[in-house]
């Protein structure tokens, strides 16, 4: 068997989902399961969160139909909406809270034949102009869908741009302009995501939105999950499969990209960029092995990537190697890389099994 696995802690995930949910008390939270739930696993997640979640978001209804068939009575939300008219239809049969984004999908909507009346969320743009209604449009249609036979709930809710970064001055305008609306009656609102959760009590509001917390990393680009409270939830193990002395000067992998400035030890590991693993990974990226950091040294391959072993001699053959995990948090790597952690966690590949700790 290929020694390459994801192994997916799914009690550090329940503790980052009670932290989460500790920051804010008294307000519910949609778990944020999109995306395979952050590549952990959405039928894993959604039921170790099972009887602790209020709900959960997802981008699109495969994916809530998805999480559905694991949680009959769990509030879904469908985070960008309906993307054609017709989904209106299944999302309330399946029984979806659904965003509104704009003009297209309000119409569509007041259009529909359904089933039930559905549980809406208009968006708000309050200036990440992504999604969302300007404030004067959204007072319009929360005129016009109040009391229209597809509604039951009006909710509102709106996405920051900026709540990563401490003190950025677009997150203090996007949630005046949130709290401008606050004369309208809704049944709910929501604006915090992670970073939020964890930095931005006003915004804390009816429900949160927690999704990179939920899998122990840092929304915050300067400060490091375990100072945040959170346990990682993804290891990514390999091996060392093989281990050779390159000589000075000869280089290593494709490209021969990487040189050997002094006798170096090179031990080559299971895992490459078709498993996920940056292919930009410059050399120096940090792996764990026998709990000390080594550096990538040369390209990574498609199956195999390789790290200079030369400071530690004590390496063997069949050593566990950790890409990223609970020995080196994915943010440290992610940062070597030029990317977030969000990223790394979610394009971890199909072939890739995944192992649950319970
Ligand atoms: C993905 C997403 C979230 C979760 O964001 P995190 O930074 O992972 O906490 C919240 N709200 C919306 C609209 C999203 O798309």
């Amino acid at each position: 068997m290929r020694p390459l696995v994801a192994t997916v802690d799914l009690a550090a995930l329940r503790h980052n989902h009670a932290l989460a949910k500790g920051c804010a008390p008294g307000a519910r939270a949609f778990a944020v399961v999109k995306a395979n739930a952050y590549g952990h696993g959405v039928r894993e997640v959604v039921t170790a969160l099972h009887d602790d979640a209020d709900g959960f978001a997802v981008a699109c209804l495969e994916e809530a139909a998805e999480v559905r068939a694991l949680h009959p009575s769990a509030r879904i939300l469908l985070l960008e909406g309906c993307f054609e008219p017709l989904e209106y239809q299944v999302a309330a049969h399946l029984g979806l809270d659904v965003a509104v984004q704009g003009g297209e999908q309000a119409e569509a909507l007041l259009a529909a034949e359904l089933e039930r009346p559905l549980n809406l969320w208009l968006k708000l743009d309050s200036g990440m102009h992504r999604l969302g209604f300007s404030a004067p449009d959204l007072r319009d249609w929360h005129a016009r869908l109040q009391g229209a036979r597809q509604v039951a709930e009006l909710n509102l809710m709106s996405h920051f741009a900026c709540a990563d970064e401490q003190g950025h001055p677009l997150t203090a305008q996007q949630l005046e302009s949130f709290l401008s609306l606050a004369d309208l009656p809704f049944a709910g609102r929501s604006l915090a995501n992670s970073a939020a959760i964890l930095s931005l009590p006003q915004a804390h509001l009816d429900w949160l939105r927690p999704g990179i917390m939920l899998y122990g990393a840092s929304p915050f680009a300067g400060r490091d999950a375990t100072a945040l409270g959170l346990q990682p939830a993804m290891s990514l193990t390999a091996q060392l499969i093989a281990i050779r002395e390159v000589p000075a000067g000869e280089t290593v992998g494709y490209g021969a990209a990487w040189r050997a400035g002094r006798p170096a030890r090179i031990g080559t590991v299971s895992c490459g960029y078709a498993d996920g693993y940056p292919r930009n990974a410059p050399a120096g990226t940090p792996l764990a092995i026998r709990g000390r950091r080594v550096p990538l040294a040369g390209r990574v391959s498609m199956d195999m990537l390789t790290v200079d072993l030369s400071e530690l001699p004590e390496a063997r053959p069949g050593d566990p190697v950790e890409l990223w995990g609970a020995g080196l948090p994915v943010d440290e790597v992610a940062r070597a890389c030029g990317t977030i952690g969000y990223e790394l966690l979610t394009r971890v590949t199909a072939r890739v099994p995944r192992r649950y700790r319970f």
